[in-house]
């Protein structure tokens, strides 16, 4: 965006996701170019050397990067306010990447208990087998972040709110703990996403989405990020994810990039009818508990206060009757489709101890607040009062 040279201020953040990280090719086109292409040529060996060296600027192989997936590093990465980003397959590559990157054999990491399924399983089960030790703490109480300190924990993992109970943690204080213990905190941002939270403001080190989700908002492409600064990029991420290969494909970084123009005013939209839903069905006799970042009765209406700029897309409701009383409700809606994505237009909805968290025993989700009657609500662009109507509806069959 360098060549307007009239700005007297910097641009707002939702400018920035229509036009930061714009590579206009020689043919000046308007709406991002889909570069589908696994390399590049050179105009000489020499300058070919010159760029693997990186003694001169530009593109090599898309396992390493390509133009359409920088131009989506660098404007997400400009609307986080994060100094660098990586681009990768799916929301658990950045994950898996983010941690593996960060921690090696005889380190330690503390993450919250309240996880994403895939998330759990990486910290409690895959790097235990690379020598990383774990502790799973509830992330609410502070108390035990500070406990499960060891000499040798490197990183703190947290999800807020977390998938799918929407319980919140303080990421400020955590962070402050986190620089105590000389650990980095990461936090998958994927539920707030970065038009309500951002969490390197906020003292985390590192920030990764599944851009699966709200990102894409439509329900198309997998795709995932990293965020945070150069300098940690640099030294943990950036080499393991050439080496490794979990990178984004052009084909869904130019749908991303798209996605990125629209993703304000398509979670602004789908929040403000989350918190009509919510209202709408609060008190309601056929559920029993009804959680929504928001509401003044959500557990951690203090901390969202201070560290969101808004509520959520996504209601958890526990409702009577278990799991019998759950299904009875998802069956008998008519226009809200069952399916365990979530940030997508359409609404969707799941019964996450039979789906995103089935692999696990009843004792550990009851751990993680998953009960046998929660249903996770992910609210769409349609209008409100079809999604009230079909979930009263609905309520009446439990
Ligand atoms: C979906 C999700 C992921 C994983 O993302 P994928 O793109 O499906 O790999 C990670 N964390 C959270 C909180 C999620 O909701």
């Amino acid at each position: 965006m360098s060549e307007c040279s009239r700005r007297t201020r910097p641009l707002q953040a939702d400018t920035r996701l229509v036009h930061e990280g714009t590579l206009r090719s020689e043919f000046g086109e308007t709406s991002e170019a889909l570069f589908l292409t696994q390399g590049h040529v050179y105009a000489s060996a020499e300058d070919c050397e010159a760029r693997f060296k990186g003694e001169s600027p530009g593109f090599l192989y898309a396992r390493f990067s390509n133009p359409t997936v920088t131009m989506f590093e660098q404007r997400i990465a400009s609307f986080e306010g994060a100094e660098s980003a990586r681009a990768t397959a799916t929301g658990m590559a950045a994950v898996t990447a983010a941690l593996m990157g960060l921690l090696q054999a005889g380190d330690h990491i503390v993450a919250a208990r309240a996880l994403f399924g895939s998330c759990r399983y990486v910290v409690a089960e895959l790097l235990p087998r690379f020598g990383v030790a774990a502790t799973l703490v509830d992330g609410t109480d502070l108390d035990g972040w500070r406990k499960a300190i060891r000499p040798e924990t490197k990183v703190f993992f947290l999800e807020s709110p977390a998938n799918p109970t929407l319980e919140v943690i303080d990421i400020e204080a955590v962070a402050a703990l986190a620089r105590q213990a000389g650990a980095k905190l990461v936090v998958d941002n994927v539920f707030s996403t970065p038009v309500w939270q951002k969490p390197l403001q906020l003292g985390a080190d590192c920030v990764v989405y599944s851009a699966t989700k709200h990102i894409d908002g439509q329900g198309r492409c997998l795709g995932g990020v990293i965020l945070a600064s150069e300098e940690l990029i640099q030294a943990h991420i950036h080499t393991l994810l050439r080496q490794t290969g979990p990178s984004m494909s052009p084909f869904n970084a130019w749908v991303l990039l798209k996605s990125l123009e629209t993703l304000p005013l398509r979670v602004e939209r789908q929040t403000r009818t989350a918190a009509s839903v919510a209202d709408a069905l609060a008190g309601h006799s056929k559920i029993r508990r009804l959680i929504y970042p928001g509401r003044a009765d959500h557990p951690q209406a203090d901390i969202i206060a201070r560290q969101m700029t808004g509520g959520s897309t996504l209601l958890a409701l526990e409702i009577e009757g278990g799991k019998a009383g759950a299904f009875r409700f998802l069956n008998a809606l008519d226009l809200i489709r069952i399916s365990n994505n979530l940030g997508d237009a359409k609404s969707l909805i799941t019964h996450p101890a039979t789906t995103t968290h089935q692999r696990f025993t009843s004792e550990e989700r009851a751990e993680m607040g998953v009960s046998e009657g929660l249903v996770r609500l992910s609210v769409g662009l349609e209008h409100p009062d079809d999604l009230i109507e079909d979930l009263t509806q609905a309520l009446e069959h439990v």
